[in-house]
Order: structure tokens, then C-alpha cells, then sequence
């Protein structure tokens, strides 16, 4: 037996894969990375694959970055761990806690780090409860997420993403934790909606839920500001300030989980920008070290860290944090990620790579399988669907999306389907010409299927 079979015997037998069919794939068994370069990856056989979902939305710089490599093995070499606890404290999380900040033109005032997005937002399930406790409101507690949003699997931030599978036979979600409107026009909005209508609507529907549940209930409203793993919803343009003078209006703090769109993916540094929204929380991952190294942040206003702090001092400590809280290799990497990003133009990249890729995928518009495209930046989904004129999805969901993914894949193209919304998100490194390529392989994967 060669390698490449003896490792996919062993992954079958010996590893629980996130996110897959356990039965299924005892029969398919794994596609096995075994390297990368650029925007790149190959397998065991040394098949060559454009990664055009950056990994998981994820690799900004591309999946061959020797600063990266080299920053790591000199931090290991100098101070391979130090903590955050107890008054403790390692140079690489103090620069990049201020870089991060600093990064918010101000607007956040400190950070918290954890070692992924679903324990960063656990962390603000907890803070937000904190917060409140502090300001003596104990039934201020609520907090609302939206339909198809995602934020995560841990207890609480599983409770948060508004997806069936991630709830059901977990018991979730957890009490206290509703869920509103997707903002996602095509699928939700009424026959002859505008969409400055259908965010009027979704705004009224948030106010309504605030005010059933009770103001004084109502802790926090979290968002993506563009959904990513839910299909990659971009919302109407006034969604966000409706949503957000909603929660200004009822005292409800605002929460942006900008684990996905951070650092460039739609052409801003944050989605924030684009969107107008002021959060009180932002949630950071992912782009945050290219995934080189596990590493997710808290950032959170003057309003909330003031009163985080001055609760710390009357219960003796803030009780919370992790092993690998401000890990100095992961923070090491994140900075000088974050150079490169900077050094390179990168966000700029994603900008004028992504008008390629955008226009390339409208241009599928017209195609039978196709109803909608939908994006911005270096990210978008092409959703597609049985009744081009009726909107009709496929009966049963997700089995054309995942036939034109393994198309894709064969054309040496690795894209995600979810349902039947084919997901991109290539890395911010992808040239023009790059992205050419990709939307041919991806426009020759639907013909087949068609
Ligand atoms: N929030 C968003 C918006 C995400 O897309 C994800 C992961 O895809 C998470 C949170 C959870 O991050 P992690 O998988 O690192 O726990």
C-alpha cells in the first residue's frame, strides 16, 4: 500500500473529522494536504489545487509565507510561552493588543485574546453578562443573533450561530440566547420588496422582539457584518445603520464578529467600515496570523472595558482567561502578518482582485443553474437553484452544491458548498490573472453540471 492509502486508512480509523458524515466518510475517506504554495495547495499525489476558500476563510498571505515561518521559530527560540495571567505579560501580545487598536483608528480601546472565534465570542457571551452584573442590571442578559449567522461551536457561541445542525442533538441553544432575521433579501424579502424596505423590516422585527422580551432583558445583538459560513450573506446597505440605532435606542450593546471579514476581505480592514457599524465588541480570527498560528481577539470599547475594569477591582479579579491567553508565538505571527498585509497592499488587493472576481461570477448571472450572486470583495457565493424563475431551491438541499464542488475539486479548484450556495474566498494574495483562472475552472465545473 503506498502513503497516500495507508494515511487515508488511518485518518478513517483513527480521527473525528469537524464537519463531515462519520458513515460517509469511512466510504470516501479524506483529501489529504500535504503541502502549499501561493494560493495553492497539493495533495499526497501531488495533485495541484487552487485554494479558492483560503482553507477556512482563513489564509490571507497565502499558504508559503517564510516571514511567518521565520517570525515563529525566532519567538519559539527567545520566550516559546508566556502567559497573560496574574500580572504577567509577554511583549508580542502587549504590541499586538496596541497594533489592533491602533488598527480601530481608537475606537476599541483594549484586547482579549483566546485561541479561536468560538472561544472569543463565548468570552463576550461572558463579558456582556459581566458588564451588566457590574452596572447592577441582572436581568439584562438577552442576547440576540440572527438566522444563518455563525459564530462558532462552544456552548455559548454554538447557542449564537443560528444554524439547525449546529444545534440539533447538542440540546442548544442555551436559554437566553434568540435569534431574528436573516438579512439575506433574495430568500427572505416579500414579492415586491426593495431592499431599503426589507431593512426597514428587519429593523422593525428587531425593535419588536426587543420590546416583547422586555427592554431591560436585552443585553446585545451580534452580527456578521457579512455572513460568511451561513452562505455568505451581504445585507442591504441600510441594514446596519437600522440595526444598530435599533440597539442605540433600547441600550443593547453591538457586537461584530468580524472573524471572517477582518483584515481585508471586502476591501476594508474591517467590515465595520464599510457597514458604518460602531461596535461595542469585535470579535477577531482567522485572517488575524493567516491561520498560521491559532489566535482569536476580544476588542471592546472605552464604555465596556471601563466598566470591565472597575468591576475586576471590586471582585478581586476578572476570572476568566485561557492557558494560551496573548500566546507570544501566536501574537508574534499576528503582527508580523499583519506587516505583510500592510507592506503589501493587501486590502487594496482585495479591493481591485475582488472587482475581478465579482464581475467574473455576475457574469454567470444568466446561467439556468444560477439564481443568485452575491458578494463583495474576496468573498461571494453563487447560489443555485432548481426553478431559476421561482427562486425554487433543490429538493433535497445541498446536493448541487456539493456535485458542482466536487467538480470543482477535480478541476483542481477547491471551493465550499453550503446547501446549495457555492462559497469563494481566496486568499488576499490572489493576482487578477489568478482570479481568472479560478472563475474558469469554477465557470467549466457548472457546465458539467448543467
Ligand atoms: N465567527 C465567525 C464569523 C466564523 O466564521 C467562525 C468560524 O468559521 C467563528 C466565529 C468560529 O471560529 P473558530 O472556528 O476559530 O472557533
Amino acid at each position: 500500500m503506498n502513503r497516500a492509502a495507508t494515511l487515508a486508512r488511518q485518518d478513517v480509523r483513527y480521527q473525528l473529522h469537524a464537519y463531515t458524515n462519520a458513515v460517509q466518510h469511512q466510504g470516501i475517506g479524506p483529501c489529504i494536504m500535504d503541502r502549499g504554495h501561493g494560493i495553492h495547495v497539493y495533495d499526497t499525489g501531488g495533485k495541484e489545487y487552487i485554494e479558492g476558500m483560503s482553507g477556512l476563510w482563513s489564509v490571507a498571505v497565502g499558504f508559503s509565507e517564510p516571514r511567518l515561518a521565520q517570525v515563529a521559530y525566532e519567538q519559539m527560540q527567545r520566550l516559546p510561552f508566556y502567559h497573560t495571567f496574574s500580572h504577567k505579560s509577554n511583549v508580542p501580545s502587549i504590541e499586538l493588543a496596541e497594533k489592533l487598536i491602533g488598527l480601530t483608528g481608537g475606537r476599541m480601546a483594549q484586547a482579549f485574546f483566546t485561541n479561536s472565534g468560538s472561544e472569543a465570542n463565548d468570552t463576550i457571551v461572558k463579558m456582556v453578562w459581566y458588564y451588566n452584573n457590574a452596572l447592577g442590571r441582572p436581568d439584562k442578559k438577552k442576547i440576540i443573533a440572527r438566522q444563518r449567522g455563525y459564530h462558532g461551536v462552544t456552548v455559548a457561541s454554538a447557542s449564537l450561530t443560528g444554524l439547525a445542525g449546529n444545534h440539533r442533538s447538542f440540546d442548544l441553544p442555551l436559554p437566553r440566547i434568540l435569534h431574528t432575521r436573516c438579512p439575506h433579501w433574495y430568500r427572505e424579502g416579500l414579492p415586491g420588496e426593495t431592499e431599503a424596505a426589507f431593512a426597514e423590516r428587519l429593523a422593525a422585527e428587531l425593535e419588536a422582539l426587543i420590546l416583547a422580551e422586555g427592554p431591560e432583558t436585552v443585553a446585545a445583538f451580534i452580527g456578521e457584518p457579512v455572513m460568511g459560513a451561513g452562505g455568505v450573506v451581504v445585507p442591504p446597505e441600510a441594514y446596519w445603520p437600522k440595526m444598530q440605532a435599533v440597539c442605540r435606542k433600547y441600550d443593547v450593546l453591538v457586537i461584530a464578529d468580524e472573524v471572517i471579514t477582518g483584515f481585508g476581505r471586502t476591501g476594508r480592514m474591517f467590515a465595520s467600515e464599510l457597514y458604518g457599524i460602531e461596535p461595542d465588541f469585535m470579535t477577531l480570527s482567522k485572517q488575524l496570523t493567516s491561520s498560521y498560528q491559532p489566535l482569536a481577539a476580544v476588542l471592546m470599547n472605552e464604555r465596556v472595558a471601563s466598566v470591565i475594569t472597575r468591576h475586576s477591582g471590586e471582585l478581586g479579579t476578572f476570572g476568566h482567561g485561557y492557558t494560551a491567553s496573548g500566546h507570544p508565538v501566536a501574537a508574534a505571527v499576528a503582527l508580523e502578518n499583519i506587516r505583510i498585509i500592510e507592506e503589501r497592499g493587501l486590502v487594496d488587493n482585495a479591493a481591485a482582485a475582488g472587482a475581478v472576481l465579482q464581475r467574473r461570477l455576475r457574469e454567470l448571472g444568466d446561467h439556468p443553474l444560477v439564481g443568485e450572486v452575491r458578494g463583495v470583495g474576496l468573498i461571494a457565493a453563487v447560489e443555485l437553484v432548481a426553478d431559476k424563475a421561482g427562486r425554487a431551491p433543490f429538493d433535497p438541499p445541498g446536493r448541487a452544491g456539493a456535485q458542482v464542488v466536487r467538480r470543482a475539486q477535480d478541476n483542481g479548484l477547491i471551493l465550499r458548498g453550503i446547501q446549495d450556495s457555492v462559497a469563494f474566498c481566496p486568499p488576499l494574495i490572489i493576482t487578477e490573472a489568478q482570479v481568472e483562472t479560478l472563475a474558469d475552472r469554477f465557470a467549466r465545473s457548472l457546465e458539467e453540471e448543467a
